[in-house]
């Protein structure tokens, strides 16, 4: 049975026109910022400002108030305002505090959202690809923050992500895998996950790794829907799959998996009743697909 695909994501709502075609126009980056209608977000090592209390909005700075530093265009909202990204230590601004995608990431709004999770992308990209891969010179930022270019060779490099396949995987009577990663807490579970490799399609990632991992076959593999993941720069890509049988056997390899398991809807909900399963926070496409699975949100799910 194909299931729909999954209808929300918490980083994966970005609303910005991203408006490539503007990155290299000079003209437009010079007059954007001095339209007063542009805003500007300032990042630092994966956070930006939000405003205190309860429903938690990014401090979006005019220009003139930006500090100084590479301007990223970031794109343009309904109404046409440019917005660029600063990476610069973050200002004081009262009534802010200082956060990042996993506290924000679902509490914010859509453009606000998707503004967050494309700039933390953007400045780990920028952190860590400073140097050309063919000479090792340092590279030099171009189109308004998306590409690096070597003044010695003219390589221009762009921002670079990790596809990962994760997938939830039923036995026959719809059962459902759950396992612990070696490094989590005792109680915590979730689903497998792993990163393709290359020249591998993703349904023969989701296949390998589920081998790898546990040691059984899957077949019909079902994408359901992506969201990035920029922590630092994946992008998960989520998938149903089955495998043959009731509750088979399951041999964890015991590097990537430990405590790997079948529960059905019932034995899952006992668990996280009892305390005894901790399920991820509704952040992940893990916890969406395993909502989708479960039917709803299990019991003691934990805040965003
Ligand atoms: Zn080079």
């Amino acid at each position: 049975m194909t299931e729909p695909p999954l209808e929300w994501l918490a980083l994966a709502r970005g609303t910005l026109d991203r408006a490539a075609e503007l990155r290299r126009d000079e003209a437009f980056l010079a007059s954007a910022w001095t339209d007063p209608r542009t805003r500007v977000l300032v990042v630092e090592r994966g956070k930006a400002l939000v405003s205190d209390g309860d429903a938690p909005a990014l401090a979006l700075l005019p220009p003139a108030q930006a500090p100084a530093g590479e301007r990223w265009l970031m794109g343009q909202d309904a109404s046409g305002a440019a917005y660029f990204t600063v990476p610069a230590p973050l200002p004081a601004v009262e009534g802010t505090r200082p956060a990042g995608l996993r506290e924000v990431g679902a509490l914010l709004d859509d453009l606000e959202s998707g503004l967050l999770t494309q700039s933390v992308a953007l400045e780990h990209w920028h952190a860590t690809h400073g140097h050309c891969p063919r000479c090792g010179a340092p590279t030099e930022v171009r189109a308004a923050g998306h590409v690096r270019r070597c003044p010695q060779d003219g390589a221009e490099q762009f921002p670079r992500l990790d596809p990962a396949v994760i997938m939830l995987v039923q036995d026959d009577d719809g059962n459902v895998l759950l396992a612990r990663g070696p490094q989590w807490p005792a109680d915590r579970r979730s689903i497998l996950a792993g990163f393709v490799e290359p020249g591998e399609s993703l349904e023969q990632a989701v296949a390998r790794e589920v081998k790898e991992e546990v040691g059984i076959p899957v077949q019909d593999v079902h994408y359901l829907g992506s969201q990035p993941w920029p922590l630092p720069q994946s992008l998960m890509l989520g998938f149903f799959a089955r495998t043959p049988g009731s509750r088979p056997p399951l041999y964890p390899d015991d590097d990537e998996i430990t405590d790997a398991a079948w529960y059905s809807r019932d034995e899952l909900r006992a668990a996280v009743d009892a305390g005894d399963i901790v399920a991820p926070g509704p952040l992940s496409i893990a916890a969406q697909l395993i909502m989708r699975w479960f039917g709803g949100p299990l019991p003691k799910m934990p805040a965003f």
